[in-house]
């Protein structure tokens, strides 16, 4: 498999990186990653993202070649390698976006995290027991002796994957190894404090009356079973002038409430769609049912999913299937 990696590498030129719909800290990390070290290597990287991510990613992107798939025009035949990365199936890409997978005339290279990938690239590097795909892409460019490619700002960019995806280091899938990554990134100059004051010390004054307002007015438990939900409409939204991103761990605020095992957040977005997220702890598991019901999935204590129903459908049938997770 490293092989076909190197392989494939040397081979290439140009090369498209790509990543999933609503790119989240482990998708930009592991893109911006990629592409620092596709750099250093003397190839031309350029990232594809479905849509923007939440403002305090942004700073991560500034100096490297991105669009957005709305305002991408280039001609796919320019490229000779693709990167899939953080995500395990085409339509996570999101619909618009799918197409590039008719169009594209190169091999690709999948790395992720997420159980059950679907067989759509040439190699697929796929490990769901490993905390985020970031720390996945140390850990390939270590077993082909390419680790020593990775300048400051990959290695910056790993550490924001690690950190975003585990919770600042605390969920059950942070090993040995995650930290044993954790420390060469540090040792190659990464300051870990700057990169936490750069995510978490973003907030403004909506965005914490928001979080206020959703724990105390709407904030619900389920009688006689662990799970906690949060829903929000977009009119409640609004009125904190809602931008991308300000909901953004909310749900584990549920899963921090004293005998809470299952937390579910889910909100109107600006599709008309209602989209949810699901996280668990101990023997619960959530991606089969965010699968069977809400058209989702993901890892199986982080799970996300969406409903077509109104807000107050949704939660109606949420209520009338919860005891499939217990
Ligand atoms: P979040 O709740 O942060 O949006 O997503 C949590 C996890 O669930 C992520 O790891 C993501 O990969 C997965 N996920 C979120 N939304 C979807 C979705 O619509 N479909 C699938 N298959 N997975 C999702
Ligand atoms: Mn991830």
């Amino acid at each position: 498999m490293i092989e076909t990696f190197k392989e494939l590498l040397e081979e290439a030129d140009r090369i498209l990186i790509t990543t999933h719909k609503s790119p989240d800290g482990d998708a930009v990390g592991s893109a911006v990653a990629c592409y620092e070290f596709l750099k250093s290597l003397n190839k031309s990287p350029f990232i594809l993202i479905p849509d923007m991510p939440a403002s305090n990613l942004m700073p991560f992107l500034h100096e490297v070649e991105y669009e957005c798939f709305a305002d991408f025009d280039q001609d796919l035949s320019i490229f000779d390698l693709t990167f899939c990365l953080d995500y395990n199936h085409e339509y996570r890409v999101g619909e618009e976006m799918s197409q590039i997978f008719t169009d594209l005339n190169t091999p690709k290279i999948m790395i992720d995290h997420h159980p059950q990938p679907s067989d759509f690239c040439e190699l697929t590097i796929s490990r769901p027991e490993v905390c985020s795909t970031a720390q996945l892409f140390f850990e390939v460019l270590e077993e082909a002796r390419l680790d020593s490619n990775l300048n400051l700002k990959a290695c910056e960019a790993i550490y924001l994957g690690i950190m975003t995806d585990t919770g600042s280091f605390r969920f059950p899938s942070v090993t040995a190894k995650t930290h044993n990554v954790l420390q060469k990134l540090i040792l190659n100059g990464v300051v870990p404090f700057e990169i936490h004051e750069k995510i978490f010390d973003q907030n403004t004054s909506d965005q914490l009356k928001l979080r206020g307002y959703a724990v105390s007015e709407k904030m619900e438990f389920i009688k006689d079973a662990p799970i906690g939900l949060i829903s929000l409409s977009m009119e409640e939204l609004s009125r904190f002038n809602y931008q991308k991103g300000d909901t953004e761990g909310l749900v584990n605020v549920i899963l921090s409430v004293k005998g809470i095992s299952v937390a579910i957040f889910m909100m109107e977005n600006e599709e008309g769609k209602v989209k949810m997220s699901f996280r668990a702890k101990g023997k619960y598991l959530v991606n089969d049912f965010a699968k069977k019901y809400f058209n989702g999935g993901g890892h199986k204590y982080a799970a996300g999913g969406y409903s077509e129903l109104s807000l107050e459908d949704t939660k109606a049938k949420l209520l009338k299937h919860y005891s499939e997770i217990l």
